[in-house]
C-alpha cells in the first residue's frame, strides 16, 4: 500500500482542531523514516531496524534553526498566521541526537518572532526515561504522547517496539508529566503474522479507561487510521465506536478530541 513521507524539514501549516494553524517541523531525514516503533498503520510505512547507518540523514541543529526562522520571517512577512509549532515527520522526533538543543533553539524563535504560538511534539514517548529528553518536553506546551493500549501485549502486537521496551516504565514516567501531558490513541484491529488485535475491545477499553483515570491528562485524542497503512490486513474503527469510546473518557472528566 502507498505510504507517505515529508520531503521537507518545516511542513504546512496544516490545520488541525486542537492546534490551530499547525506549522511542521521534521527532523528526521526527507528520504526515509527512522523510529524505534514499527506500528502497523504508520503512514510512513514500516520500520527498519535501527542502526548506526540507518540513523544518518537527519538535519543538523544549525539547519533545522535557519529553516526554521526563515519560514518565522516569511509568515509575519506575509501576515500569515502560526498557531503551533508542532514536532512530527518522518518517525520518532526525540531519537534526533540534538532533540533538547533544538527544542532550545524553538523557545527562542518563538519568543522572538511568534510570541502568541505555542509549541506541540508527537511522541511514543519512549525516550522520556532520558532526563534530557524528559527536561526538553517539560519546557513545551503540548506533549502529545502515544498510548495504544494500556497493556504491553497488545502494544508489542500494534506498535512492535523495537528493543527494550516496558509499559510499567513508561507508564511510570508519564506521571510525571502531570498536568502537561495528552494522550494520543489510534484505534485499530485487524490480523498480523498469525496473531489478531483489537485495542478497541470492551476488555482494552477497561484497562486503557482504568490508566486515563490514573494518569488524568489534560486531553485524550483519540482517532483511527485516514491513510494507507503499510498492513492490508488491518482495519479502521467506525466513527460510531469512536465517538462511543469518546463519551467514556468524557466521563471520566477527561476533554477528549475525535479525529476520524
Ligand atoms: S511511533 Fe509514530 S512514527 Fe513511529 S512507527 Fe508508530 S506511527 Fe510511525
Amino acid at each position: 500500500m502507498a505510504t507517505f513521507l515529508f520531503d521537507d524539514i518545516i511542513f504546512g501549516p496544516v490545520r488541525s482542531r486542537r492546534l490551530g494553524n499547525s506549522l511542521g517541523i521534521n527532523l528526521l531525514p526527507q528520504t526515509k523514516k527512522i523510529c524505534n516503533f514499527n506500528c502497523l498503520y504508520c503512514e510512513c510505512g514500516l520500520t527498519n531496524v535501527p542502526s548506526s547507518d540507518n540513523l544518518k540523514g537527519m538535519p543538523a541543529r544549525e539547519e533545522v534553526r535557519s529553516e526554521l526562522e526563515r519560514t518565522l520571517n516569511e509568515f509575519i512577512r506575509s501576515n500569515r498566521k502560526i498557531d503551533t509549532i508542532t514536532f512530527a515527520g518522518n518517525g520518532e522526533p526525540t531519537l534526533h541526537p540534538s532533540f533538547s538543543q533544538i527544542i532550545d533553539d524553538t523557545i527562542e524563535l518563538r519568543k522572538k518572532y511568534i510570541p502568541s504560538s505555542k509549541i506541540a511534539v508527537l511522541s511514543n514517548a519512549t525516550l522520556v526515561s532520558k532526563k534530557e529528553i524528559k527536561d526538553a518536553l517539560l519546557k513545551i506546551d503540548f506533549n502529545i504522547l502515544k498510548l495504544d493500549s494500556a497493556r504491553e501485549e497488545t502494544i508489542r502486537k500494534i506498535n512492535c517496539p523495537l528493543g527494550e521496551f516496558s509499559l510499567e516504565k513508561l507508564i511510570d514516567k508519564l506521571h510525571s508529566f502531570k498536568e502537561n501531558l495528552t494522550i494520543q490513541t489510534l484505534f485499530v484491529k485487524g490480523k498480523y503474522k498469525g496473531y489478531s488485535f483489537d485495542n478497541s475491545s470492551d476488555e482494552e477499553l477497561k484497562g486503557w479507561l482504568r490508566l486515563l483515570k490514573d494518569l488524568h491528562p489534560k486531553l485524550v485524542m483519540v482517532y483511527t487510521i485516514a491513510r494507507d497503512a503499510p498492513i492490508e490486513t488491518i482495519e479502521k474503527i467506525s466513527e460510531e465506536k469512536l465517538h462511543s469510546i469518546a463519551s467514556k473518557v468524557r466521563r471520566l472528566g477527561i476533554p477528549v478530541t475525535i479525529s476520524t
